[in-house]
């Protein structure tokens, strides 16, 4: 797993605890540290795929988290619903760029 993200972080030189915050003002605190982070991308989706739990990840809190997975799951359903049978375009190596009725498709 790359997290070599982890050491250009701004809370690189925080006390850890920071980022787990017991109250909202502690949210609050640790977003405003990484509202500004070179590597909130990456963060947010390490903790995102590791469905890690506890803690502000990304600029984002344990429900803020949680929202961004459910609207995930319900867009993947909602895809699966008007595209049955495919997995998605990047599991096809011309990156899914076919007609419906192009036989390569
Ligand atoms: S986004 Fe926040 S928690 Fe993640 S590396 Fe940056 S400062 Fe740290």
């Amino acid at each position: 797993m790359d997290t070599e993200w982890m050491a250009l972080g701004n809370c690189a030189e925080e006390p850890p605890a920071m980022f787990f915050p017991s109250d909202g003002v502690g949210v609050e605190i640790a977003r405003r540290i990484c509202a500004t982070c070179p590597v909130k991308e990456p963060c947010l989706e390490h903790a995102l795929v590791n469905r890690i739990d506890h803690g502000v990840w990304g600029g984002a809190s344990e429900r803020e988290r949680r929202r961004i997975l459910k609207r995930r799951r319900l867009a993947e359903m909602a895809s699966a619903v008007t595209n049955p049978g495919r997995t998605g375009a990047d599991t096809e190596p011309d990156g899914g760029h076919h007609a419906p009725n192009c036989p390569a498709a």
